[in-house]
């Protein structure tokens, strides 16, 4: 064995500035700023999620009446709607007649917190970042309603379409990147059809909510390259598999139950968008 080389010195023309000193910029700072602020968003509009995925599959406005509490019907008062904060001031129930108030809507406040932040991280301080907030908020939404009803509300899907599409019509405009707008467009149309033909095929396995979500999930990850739908897609399917078979073989789910789709695709899109640039390297956006 060769005994082990000394490194060796470094040359004077090695002495570049180092990385490890810190270096607070304009631009890190702004990052930071960014970041947090994404984060307080996102923990509002997740209490404003809690009403969407509460009324919409009952068929009620999200807009009136203000929220109230289900058992007793007082309106929450805006000390008692502050998100998370709230729930833990109140020990999860409610002031006026002191019925439980479900842990899910502090959860769900978290998770759109815990998404917009991690959305801001990934997209930074582009014209893109609001189209990707708008897109996770529908379908944190969406994959919460479908888990527990095996629906996803036209309503909220056309509306995550329409926000999505405004803000990437906004990105398009001031970048300008009028190529990834055409392409998210052709990937919802091409996306659309796939997805009815797959229901057409297996309507119990692959319902109309999903081919409508189709074309969200076309748009958005279409709009990144279109080796993030198709990543996007493997991934929903190979999540979607993994739980099933974990769920059948600890008999929580019979083989013939229906299983909520649009969760997987949520799921899947968020691993492409994620990770599907860590992934495959190439496929990152030119
Ligand atoms: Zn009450």
């Amino acid at each position: 064995m060769s005994p082990p080389t000394r490194e060796r010195p470094r040359a004077s023309r090695d002495r570049r500035p180092s990385l490890r000193e810190p270096t607070i910029t304009v631009e890190s700072a702004l990052l930071t700023a960014l970041i947090v602020a994404c984060g307080a968003l996102g923990l509002a509009v997740g209490s404003f999620l809690n009403v969407v995925i509460y009324r919409v599959p009952l068929k009620r406005s999200v807009v009136s009446p203000g929220s109230a509490c289900p058992s007793c019907e007082t309106p929450i008062a805006g000390r008692d709607n502050i998100p998370v904060v709230s729930w833990l001031l109140l020990k999860g129930r409610c002031r006026t007649c002191g019925a439980p108030i479900s842990l899910r809507y502090p959860l769900v406040e978290l998770a759109t917190g815990a998404l917009f932040v991690a959305t801001a991280a990934r997209f930074g301080l582009h014209w893109d970042l609001p189209a990707f907030l708008a897109f996770f908020s529908g379908l944190l939404a969406l994959a919460i309603i479908d888990v527990e009803l095996l629906i996803l509300p036209k309503a909220i899907v056309y509306w995550t379409l329409l926000l999505v599409g405004a803000f990437l019509v906004l990105a398009a405009v001031m970048t300008p990147d009028w190529r990834a707008l055409l392409i998210g467009a052709a990937c919802a149309v091409g996306w659309w059809a796939l997805f009815f033909l797959l229901n057409w095929i297996a309507p119990r396995a692959l319902g109309f909510g999903d081919v409508r979500l189709a074309l969200v999930l076309g748009l958005a990850l279409g709009w990144l390259g279109i080796w993030y739908l198709l990543v996007g897609f493997i991934a929903a399917n190979l999540i979607g598999l993994v739980v099933s078979i974990v769920l059948i073989a600890t008999h929580r789910m019979k083989r013939s139950q229906q299983i909520p789709y649009g969760v997987f695709l949520a799921a899947g899109a968020g691993f492409a968008i994620f990770a599907g640039h860590l992934l495959v390297p190439s496929i990152q956006k030119l």
